[in-house]
């Protein structure tokens, strides 16, 4: 089978999964919508995320802080100072392009000699200038020095700005985690690969105070446990996961130790989510940058100290693109084509398809929807033959689909039919919440 991104965005276009922003107006760069089906997919994925970051563990708790925030935060940070990239134009057809992607030397190379691989004139190139990643905006109705914000590029700030906030109200003791879900805001240079890579996506992200000699112990543990995620919780195949270890000269300057778990994307290996030791340097220059003593009372050591910091880094949209790209399957044999969505996950549970629109048939296969729906998500059917019924749910990864019939009106029984081996059980009505639900689990 030959998965293509391009397939892939068809398909979530057609069905409901993701938009183009503003298509109508032509559309606008980087930026994604979600239509029915993407965002209860996404709300799944979140939620999942959620309860095994705060609901299970006891101590780690959730915060939701502003998009926007003091501006010095982010010269705290190191973003306003480090957070670009170094950009080449070509005088000749305006085509920009990220210097690495032109050069493996960026500093000594003859870059007045370099060929655009656009319109293919050479001497044309200008030297690389740095264009720094964060939308600015201003606060208050008139544009001064002083009334530049921005948007976070990155979640991770408002957990660390809050830390002792909340340790304050929740009386944890280290270690402790503070989860956050939110908008991220990156004016990315090179936004390709659908929405692996947009301007405006959503990070989940988890930061875990530890005693400083205690980190590689607990990097340990959550690398293990992130992975877990996407192959147990989400049941994304194993063999489409892989570990990728930042060395020398990859490392961000705030981080002693960084992993990325990567997916195996039909354009190739690609970064996820990042799980990074990122020591105390966001708590110590925030001490520095704010003048606040931020440092943690322990009572069992009776010592002050700036605890140690490991990230859980992850893009809800990137992870989400990784469930689509494994879920997406041509059975050819049967000509037609499979979201093989973990029914936990799904969209959709189950359409509720009466075989005929008349003999009564309709209002028994209401009758079924009303008992199922205020348990999840379900769909009412009758438009067309009961196999493209079918076949559409299994591009909506709809994992089941019940036909009521004639002999659902002499027993009370109905059929149940499973999406990817497309085989059918006769079960009894009573039975059909059941049988979806212990799936769900
Ligand atoms: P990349 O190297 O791919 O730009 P990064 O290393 O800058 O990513 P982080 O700053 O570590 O990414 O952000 C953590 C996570 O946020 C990433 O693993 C990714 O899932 C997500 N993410 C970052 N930038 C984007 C983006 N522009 N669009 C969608 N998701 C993103």
């Amino acid at each position: 089978m030959n998965k293509t991104i391009e397939k892939i965005v068809s398909l979530c276009k057609q069905r409901g999964f993701v938009y183009q922003s503003s298509e109508i107006y032509g559309g606008f760069g980087a930026v994604y919508d979600y239509g029915p089906l993407g965002v209860e997919l996404k709300n799944n994925i979140a939620s999942y995320w959620w309860r095994e970051m705060t609901q299970i563990h006891e101590n780690i708790v959730g915060l939701d802080s502003g998009i926007l925030m003091h501006p010095k935060i982010w010269e705290a940070s190191g973003h306003v100072g480090e957070f670009h990239d170094p950009l080449v134009d070509c005088k000749q057809c305006k085509s920009r392009y990220r210097a690495d992607e032109l050069s493996d030397d960026i500093e000594n190379e003859k870059w007045d000699k370099i060929k655009c691989p656009k319109c293919g004139t050479t001497g044309m190139m200008t030297s690389p200038r740095q264009f720094n990643l964060m939308f600015k905006t201003q606060v208050g109705p008139v544009e001064e020095s002083g009334s530049t914000a921005y948007l976070r590029p990155e979640t991770a700030q408002g957990i660390y700005v809050n830390y002792q906030l909340v340790q304050g109200s929740t009386r944890m003791k280290i270690p402790f985690g503070i989860a956050q879900i939110g908008k991220a805001f990156r004016n990315e240079i090179i936004a390709r690969n659908f929405i692996f890579r947009t301007r405006e996506f959503e990070q989940m992200e988890m930061q875990y105070f530890v005693k400083p000699e205690n980190d590689n112990e607990a990097m340990r543990e959550w690398k293990k446990k992130r992975v877990n995620f996407y192959t147990e919780t989400l049941g994304i195949n194993e063999k489409n996961i892989r570990f990728h270890e930042h060395v020398e000269g990859e490392l961000a300057h705030y981080a002693k130790e960084a992993w990325d778990i990567e997916y195996n994307f039909p354009f190739g290996w690609s970064e996820i989510e990042g799980i990074h030791n990122r020591t105390d340097f966001d708590l110590a220059r925030h001490e520095e940058y704010s003048g606040k003593n931020l440092k943690y009372f322990d009572q069992v050591a009776n010592e002050r100290y700036l605890p140690y910091i490991i990230e859980t880094s992850a893009g809800l949209n990137r992870m989400m693109l990784a469930v689509l790209s494994d879920a997406y399957w041509e059975d050819t044999e049967n000509n037609r084509t499979v979201m093989k969505l973990h029914p936990k996950i799904a969209p959709i549970k189950a359409v509720i398809c009466p075989l005929v629109k008349k003999d009564g048939l309709p209002e028994k296969a209401r009758a079924i929807v009303d008992v199922l729906r205020p348990h999840f998500n379900i769909l009412f059917d009758q438009q067309g033959s009961i196999g493209k019924r079918y076949y559409r749910q299994d591009e909506a990864g709809t994992p089941y689909g019940i036909t009521v019939d004639h002999q659902t009106m002499e027993d009370n029984t109905v059929t149940l039919r499973h999406r990817d081996t497309q085989k059918q059980d006769r079960i009894a009505i009573d039975d059909i919440l059941n049988i979806i639900q212990s799936s769900l689990v």
